[in-house]
């Protein structure tokens, strides 16, 4: 087990616009009902991002006098959850051709479909207005004629397998933005994915289930029905205690768990203007296959982040940091095609996603069923998390 990279604890000036948007500091982990870990559990959920809370969450609905603990290494979480670009989205069009090169068109609308059963699920669970949840569409944008035209071909196939699933209309139609070729998806919103973490985190503690922030899982090992977890706390040191069933839910850093898990971690990278008069973009913009992504936040600030296609091997890391070159190309992409200057970025931010070779999360319990994975969200996990977490309580 590679814990030690596990330790890493960000400081301020590396938090997400999101975070900080909380008015939480860096001094202390006994917001949000922190508990200190106890000796026994019926159940213990291992990382807190938007897959273990739902995991919590929907077990403590299933098994009310449950005792279940929930733990990550570190608050706000250190994963994806909180550091994302809040695109309330099940995929756009390009995507879609790119994935059904990787396994059947079927099981790419499926999964679509998935992500949209996901975020009206974390919807219903939160409330829009707590998340700030805003439709204000979405559109796929296109600077080069001829890939418009070949992702326009398949807006047919996409509207009917999307209507069969769902009974609705108008997924993704023509037209053009500020100038550009696009397809629009009406349908697409954004939230602020730290208070839907947060909502979500107080809905867990009024439930009754322990918090425990700081705590990082160093060993889980079964012994005969029971299962045994360390977790370290720096300066506290490590505390042994048992449960009889666990959900790991520890997305792209779980290979350093149990390197049988397939999932390999993605470094994305966000970029966050100062206000901007007249603030030309409204709304979700995604471009080359998903690879670029940009929003409005609030009315005047533009959120710009991706481009991991441009050092596939350097972002395979579980490590936060900036990609100088990444970053120096979101740059010259925020000049030459959304046509703001750079010189306006106020903030940036790296958040970690996992990925599995298909992009479908994988859910596994091992034999004696008493130990569920539910990991490797991919790039829309804000999507599909809320599902994926209560389909792992479900296995008990
Ligand atoms: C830059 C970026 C932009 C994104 N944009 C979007 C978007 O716009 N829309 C969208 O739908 N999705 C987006 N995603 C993806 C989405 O955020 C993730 O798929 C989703 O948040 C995954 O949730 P999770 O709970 O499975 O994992 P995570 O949020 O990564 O949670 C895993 C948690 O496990 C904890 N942990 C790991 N190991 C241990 C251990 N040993 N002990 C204790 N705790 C541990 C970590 O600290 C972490 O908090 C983006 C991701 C990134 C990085």
């Amino acid at each position: 087990m590679s814990v030690d990279k596990l330790f890493y604890r960000p400081k301020y000036a590396q938090w997400s616009y999101w975070e900080r948007e909380l008015g939480w500091d860096q001094r202390t982990t006994s917001y949000l009902g922190y508990k200190p870990l106890e000796n026994t559990y019926d159940f213990v959920v291992v990382g807190a991002g938007f897959t273990g809370l739902s995991a919590a969450y929907h077990l403590a609905k299933i098994h009310p006098s449950a005792k279940i603990a929930l733990l990550d290494r570190y608050l706000p979480p250190l994963g994806a959850s909180t550091r994302n670009a809040g695109f309330a989205c099940i995929g756009t069009v390009g995507e879609f051709i790119a994935d059904s090169h990787l396994e059947q068109r079927e099981r790419v609308w499926d999964r679509m479909y998935e992500r949209w059963q996901g975020l009206s699920l974390l919807r219903s669970i939160l409330g829009d207005q707590v998340i700030e949840y805003e439709p204000l569409g979405g559109h796929e944008l296109f600077t080069e004629q001829d890939e418009f035209e070949r992702v326009s071909a398949y807006l047919d196939s996409c509207n009917t397998a999307l209507k069969k699933r769902t009974g609705l209309d108008h997924w993704y139609k023509p037209t053009k933005v500020n100038g550009y070729n696009a397809i629009q998806m009406p349908r697409e919103g954004q939230l602020q994915p730290a208070k839907a973490w947060a909502r979500f985190a107080q809905l867990c503690e009024q439930m009754g289930i322990h918090l425990a922030w700081g705590r990082c899982l160093v060993d889980i090992t079964k012994k005969m029905d029971r299962i045994k977890l360390t977790a370290e706390n720096g300066r506290k040191g490590a505390h042994q205690f048992h449960s009889s069933s666990v959900i790991l839910t520890t997305n792209a850093f779980s290979a350093l768990l149990d390197d049988d898990v397939s999932v390999s971690p993605g470094r994305g990278l966000v970029l966050l203007t100062k206000a901007i008069d007249s603030q030309p973009w409204q709304g979700t913009f995604h471009a080359d296959h998903g690879y670029i992504y940009f929003r409005n936040v609030g009315p005047d600030r533009l959120l710009l982040g991706g481009a991991r296609h441009m050092d596939i091997s350097g972002e395979t890391t579980t490590q936060f940091g900036i990609n100088k070159e990444i970053k120096a190309f979101l740059l010259r992409y925020m000049k030459e095609v959304i046509g703001i200057d750079p010189g306006v970025v106020e903030y940036e931010w790296s958040g970690i996603m996992g990925f599995t070779p298909d992009k479908n999360p994988v859910i596994r319990a091992d034999t004696s069923r008493n130990m569920v994975w539910a990991v490797g969200l991919s790039g829309m996990g804000v999507a599909l998390s809320t599902k994926l977490g209560r389909q792992a309580a479900e296995f008990f």
